[in-house]
């Protein structure tokens, strides 16, 4: 079996989160028990809202907890050039195409569209038209309108989307630069990531990136979408809950361990054991038992937790 290599992609738009952090664990603890690499990378194309602050916030958070990185970071906003080289190839290939369709033909046919009651959807007008590069144009995938984009989860089981859902993504803005899936999808396979453990957030991203791993000819990654961390109410996590950053919790006493713990058995089990050291943790941790159900973060079960061990 080919070496395990993991990674966690953090936008730095804020500290390291509890939910976060979890991702980062698993990652990291996957990447420990299987004698693997675990790889860093920013992702902060956003450039409005990513900071230098919150990076080193998140290396701040792993560092408290421990979690370590073989490889990175590696920041998208330095890998201009290799996206490029990849939106080159799949248009070189035949496998995208520029589309000049204006927001306002496009806005127009989506109002139409939903008038109709039918889901709006790009409807290939450029496709077949072998525009070149020019003003204004975007870069388009041409995705596949038959059948099925099909994957094994490790923690859903199969999971399908319908060919004629997805797209002609955009993976190449007017001004020439990558969009969300394409950098992701260049990062990962230029990487070598071979497993991707990710929150369930991003399960409908997923086939979307499967269509573009297959245009560029790579094999596609395992994927395990780990359901979301609620707060106690079973709403989504949020400041409303306590704290939702990590280090605010290291400011309150608790112990690198008590958080890994906690974080590790939200979503994640094994047998009867309440209580792992981190390196029974890389020792024992598995895809396999990855939960279901929601994991949920409940601060005053933290302090508990702390005070026991
Ligand atoms: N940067 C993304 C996020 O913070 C992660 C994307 C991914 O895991 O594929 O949600
Ligand atoms: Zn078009």
């Amino acid at each position: 079996m080919d070496k395990i290599i993991t990674r966690f992609p953090p936008s730095p738009t804020g500290a390291l989160h509890i939910g976060g952090a979890r991702t980062a664990l698993f990652n990291w603890l996957y990447a420990r028990r299987m004698g693997g690499t675990f790889v860093l990378r920013l992702e902060d194309t956003d450039k409005a809202r990513s900071t230098q602050e919150s990076v080193d916030a998140i290396f701040q958070g792993m560092e408290w907890l421990g979690i370590d990185w073989d490889e990175g970071p590696f920041y998208q906003s330095k890998r201009t050039e290799i996206y490029q080289q990849h939106i080159q190839k799949l248009l070189d290939e035949g496998n995208a195409y520029y589309c000049t369709c204006t927001p306002e033909e496009l806005d127009e046919k989506r109002k139409a569209a939903m008038a109709r009651g039918d889901k709006p959807k790009y409807d290939g007008t450029c496709r077949e038209k072998g525009l070149e590069k020019c003003e204004g144009a975007v870069v388009r995938l041409k995705a596949p309108q038959t059948g099925k984009t099909v994957f094994e989860d490790k923690v859903k089981g199969t999971i399908a989307f319908d060919n004629q859902e997805l797209d002609d993504l955009i993976i190449a803005r007017s001004d020439g630069s990558p969009t969300y899936h394409l950098a992701v999808v260049v990062d990962d396979i230029t990487m070598g990531i071979n497993t991707i453990i990710r929150g369930d957030d991003h399960v409908s991203n997923t086939p979307r990136q499967i269509l573009l791993y297959n245009a560029l000819g790579y094999p596609v990654p395992t994927f395990a979408h780990v359901p979301m961390v609620l707060g106690a109410d079973k709403k989504r996590l949020s400041k409303r809950h306590g704290a939702t950053s990590v280090v605010e919790y290291k400011d309150m006493g608790i112990l690198p361990e008590a958080m890994i713990n906690y974080l590790a058995r939200m979503g994640w089990s094994h047998g009867d054991q309440e209580f792992f050291t981190v390196d029974e943790l890389k020792q024992v941790f598995t895809l396999e038992n990855i939960g279901k159900s929601a994991g949920v973060f409940d601060p005053a079960r933290l302090l508990d937790l702390n005070g026991d061990h």
